[in-house]
């Protein structure tokens, strides 16, 4: 038999589909809604690859695009964290809310977001989330919204203090995680770090001989993953007021109010009542909004942070606010239903799905996560399971993300929520029979 001749009326690559026949194929639109043109005419000019290669039939092209059309419009996939630690940095920190995510749906197209439906003028940008920020706080408490927690440092620290000192304990020069430091964000203000104390103790004394006409703040920040314990010692927030020097207070992990619960995790009202002049934090860790930084603190200095030049690079755009807004406006947020999640419906649950799956129920101890009361525990439920199942099922649909330690794999149901439960367990079944396969 010859080759086909390249130039012959009988090629079948001169039956390859069209470009252009294809992008407008009523089958293909249908196919891809959701998707942008380049995703879809990638997949186009690969299957026509393929097909002039001779590799798949001129008629096959069509149905090759429509398999090898990304399944959706972002790379980033849900996940099912069944890990039992409820702040996951790795897994996007706080889950949002139902009414968090209906607010940044109806926020997404044109809104009045910086407009005066009735006047007809500009408006105050976030001014809702501004309002529910000042009636969680002590009167008198201004607040401005930056991309996170530590921008609310940068800014805070830059106006402050840059081209002067910032006064700061060797027991609170912490690394946040991803090899991210506090001092090294602090310095890059032009701030100059002037450390006193030591690892583990530190005294108002030290403050008070640092303290003078070079200070441009004193900066207390909460250590939130780690502790030292034993022989150490810090000062509170009441007497570093006490010096002649804005006290700037990082938080970290964003409780507006103190919690029974974490009695060792500090919140904003406590600060300011105790003499911080800004406090800083992030609002996805147990606020449990959207990536987001809180600066509070008395008005005047807010003022100051916010007609600073960098304030309008660190502003949060629109959906920001509207998820932070249902979020302090809302009942409890996801990662505080998680977080005190009863053991005996844990326990209920974990047992449900271990007999659905075959898995042996035993404790295990959520953690709050997220650089957050690192000493508390809290005690719950998981399945164990074979390791071999951690692969499967977080690369399945929906991907389920477990702990495995040393030869199980562990889900631990506290951060799914309970409608989620059957999902969980028609994976793992799924997971054990492909692996049976
Ligand atoms: C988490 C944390 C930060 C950083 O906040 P991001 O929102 O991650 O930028 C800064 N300081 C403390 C004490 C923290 O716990």
């Amino acid at each position: 038999m010859t080759p086909p001749d390249p130039h012959g009326q009988d090629d079948p690559r001169r039956r390859i589909p069209r470009t252009d026949d294809l992008l407008t194929h009523p089958t293909l639109t249908a196919a891809s809604p959701h998707l942008g043109r380049s995703d879809i005419l990638q997949a186009i000019h690969a299957a026509q690859d393929l097909a002039r290669q001779g590799q798949i039939a001129p008629e096959d092209v069509l149905a090759q695009v429509i398999a090898a059309l990304p399944g959706s419009s972002s790379a980033q996939r849900p996940v099912l964290n069944a890990t039992g630690v409820v702040v996951h940095t790795n897994l996007g920190r706080a889950p949002l809310s139902h009414h968090a995510i209906e607010a940044v749906v109806r926020a997404a197209g044109y809104s009045d977001l910086e407009f005066d439906l009735q006047t007809g003028q500009r408006g105050t940008r976030g001014e809702g989330v501004l309002a529910a920020l000042r009636r969680a706080l002590p009167e008198g408490t201004d607040a401005l919204v930056v991309n996170n927690g530590a921008a609310a440092l940068l800014l805070a620290v830059t106006t402050l203090a840059a081209g002067r000192e910032v006064v700061v304990s060797r027991g609170e020069l912490v690394e946040i995680g991803d090899g991210f430091r506090l001092p090294d964000l602090m310095v890059s203000t032009g701030a100059r770090l002037r450390e006193v104390g030591t690892t583990n103790r530190t005294g108002l004394a030290d403050y008070a001989a640092a303290v003078g006409a070079e200070t441009g703040a004193v900066v207390k920040i909460h250590p939130s993953n780690f502790r030292i314990e034993g022989f150490s010692s810090e000062v509170a927030v009441a007497d570093l007021a006490t010096l002649d020097a804005p006290v700037i207070v990082d938080i970290g992990s964003g409780l507006l109010a103190p919690d029974p619960q974490l009695p060792d995790e500090p919140d904003a009202t406590s600060a300011l009542r105790a003499g911080a002049q800004l406090v800083t934090a992030s609002a996805d860790k147990l606020l449990g909004g959207p990536q987001a930084g809180l600066v509070l603190g008395e008005t005047g200095l807010v003022q100051r942070l916010r007609r600073h030049p960098l304030a309008r690079a660190l502003r949060v755009d629109k959906l920001t606010l509207a998820a932070l807004e249902a979020t302090l406006r809302g009942g409890p947020a996801p990662v505080t239903t998680y977080r005190t999640a009863p053991e005996g419906q844990l326990q209920h649950r974990a047992s449900a799905l271990a007999s659905q799956v075959g898995g042996r129920l035993r404790r295990h101890d959520g953690l709050v996560g997220g650089g957050g009361a690192p000493g508390v525990v809290l005690p719950g439920w998981a399945v164990a399971l074979p390791a071999e199942l951690a692969l499967p099922l977080r690369t399945g649909d929906p991907a389920v993300v477990g702990r495995v330690e040393a030869d199980e794999l562990l889900l631990d149901l506290r951060c799914v929520p309970e409608e989620s439960d059957d999902a969980v367990a028609a994976a793992v079944l799924s997971a054990l029979d492909a692996g049976r396969a």
